[in-house]
């Protein structure tokens, strides 16, 4: 359904300039960018000074390479506003995101920075065949989540009507869907299929819905999804990618006539590949971790931030910026669950606040239908196995899954086991995660 295709003329002029142009624009900004980082955020500075680099040596694109990374530990050491680039009075908008333990990530936008953000949202919209005047269910959470909030603005920027759903209430959704007559829905993969069972179990037909593009992201998906997305909704389905450090969804999109890969929005997020155990740059098609450096951003600026995404870059096509493959995996231990990022330390921490509880544990990840599922399977403390009454193991277990679910946001089904139950390794690292899920095609 490539009609939906944008003409030409309703391009921003850089997503069909050369590529010359396009460097040009990203050493000018590359160089405002670095600079403001350096005299505005101190813990950057210090890495510079350690690393002996100045803003003054970015001379060429790939001096960059020179430059210290900015890593998700650097966002934990300096919580809350320890890495804002700007007084706190210039900060227009806060938003949160996992951190590797129980405190979360915390990022600041300018005014200038929403402008920006619902810029490239609208970008990404329009590239996956909305315009002016369709109506966009957005049923991404809201909240201190980039998503709900993120995927909303750009919705009104482009001209679009936004329907603020936020996730959850599935029957709700559906009905909502078919009383307002939207064009577009932006969600997780996982959850839209949700939402198309449902449509099935009310007999409802693909193109009963009034629905015409959908635009998904927060978590990795494959072509084996999108086709069975595209085929229960009647739809065409749409991959965005994003990340609250750099920004939120809409850091890159895919464009409707080609489907073959986020476009990164250049102009605002400039991209390196990465070999993760070295740190050396790669050339162009190679896999390995996708690094990004905002070239606009005031108040939380990242230089050469790490994803931990595992990906390719990719050259460009339906415009004139590169393109990201599928992320295939990540190079850290972070899982993600319905859209919701989890890393096991957050867990662990969860199961240790629980003195009755040995640190030994293990997070299993299984996939029932479309719905990725999440077991914790832990032991009680060795002096207490086998000692205490099932009614206390049935508190443990609820008191500890109410925590997991306020703290992390996430459901779990818990499983307290005697002591020793869960199997040690004799050598290296505990295993602590299991994941059973089929590997999305
Ligand atoms: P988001 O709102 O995009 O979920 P988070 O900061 O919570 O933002 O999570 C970002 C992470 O989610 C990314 O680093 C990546 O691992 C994953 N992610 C986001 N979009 C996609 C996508 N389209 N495909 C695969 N993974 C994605």
């Amino acid at each position: 359904m490539t009609s939906r295709k944008p003409l030409p003329g309703e391009l921003d002029a850089i997503e069909t300039a050369s590529r010359d142009e396009i460097s040009a624009l990203q050493l000018e900004r590359l160089k405002w960018s670095v600079r403001h980082t350096y005299d505005n955020v101190e813990s950057y500075r210090k890495k510079c000074l350690e690393k002996g680099v100045h803003p003054d040596d970015l001379k060429t694109l790939s001096d960059l390479g020179k430059f210290p990374f900015m890593t998700k530990l650097d966002l934990r050491d300096n919580y809350p506003f320890g890495l804002f680039a700007v007084p706190r009075n210039k900060i227009a908008r806060l938003h949160a995101s996992s951190g590797t333990t129980g405190k979360s990530v915390v990022v600041g936008y300018t005014q200038n920075d929403l402008n920006n953000w619902a810029d490239v949202v609208a970008r990404s919209i329009r590239a996956a065949g909305g315009r002016a005047g369709d109506m966009v269910h957005v049923a991404y959470g809201y909240g201190m989540f980039t998503g709900g909030l993120g995927a909303h603005y750009g919705v009104e920027r482009l001209g679009c009507c936004a329907v603020p759903m936020s996730g959850g209430q599935t029957e709700k959704q559906v009905q909502q869907i078919m009383d307002f007559k939207p064009e577009i829905i932006m969600v997780t993969p996982s959850y839209s299929l949700v939402i198309a069972e449902e449509f099935e179990r009310l007999g409802i037909k693909p193109d009963e819905i009034s629905l015409k593009v959908g635009i998904f992201g927060a978590e990795p998906w494959g072509e084996g999804m999108r086709s069975e997305i595209e085929r229960k909704l009647g739809i065409d389905a749409i991959d965005i990618y994003g990340l609250t450090e750099v920004m939120g969804p809409g850091v890159a999109c895919e464009c409707i006539e080609t489907k073959d890969g986020p476009v990164i929005w250049e102009d605002h997020f400039y991209p390196e590949i990465i070999d993760p155990e070295t740190g050396e740059v790669l050339p162009d098609g190679s896999e390995g971790e996708l690094v990004f450096t905002s070239l606009t951003k005031e108040a939380f600026p990242v230089i050469r931030y790490r994803t931990r995404d595992l990906t390719r870059l990719l050259p460009p096509t339906s415009r004139s910026f590169r393109r990201i493959g599928k992320i295939t995996g990540r190079s850290d231990d972070m899982l993600i669950i319905r859209g919701v990022n989890v890393f096991p330390t957050q867990i662990e921490e969860q199961i240790l606040r629980d003195k009755r509880l040995a640190g030994n544990y293990q997070v299993v990840v299984t996939r029932d239908g479309h719905m990725d599922n999440l077991e914790v399977r832990c032991e009680v403390q060795r002096e207490l196995s086998g000692k205490l009454p099932q009614s206390e193991i049935q508190q443990i277990s609820k008191e500890l899954q109410h925590r997991i679910k306020t703290i992390i946001g996430v459901s779990t089904k818990i499983t307290v086991m005697e002591f020793d139950a869960i199997p040690r390794t004799q050598v290296g690292k505990a295993k602590r995660v299991l994941d059973e899920r089929p590997k999305r095609d």
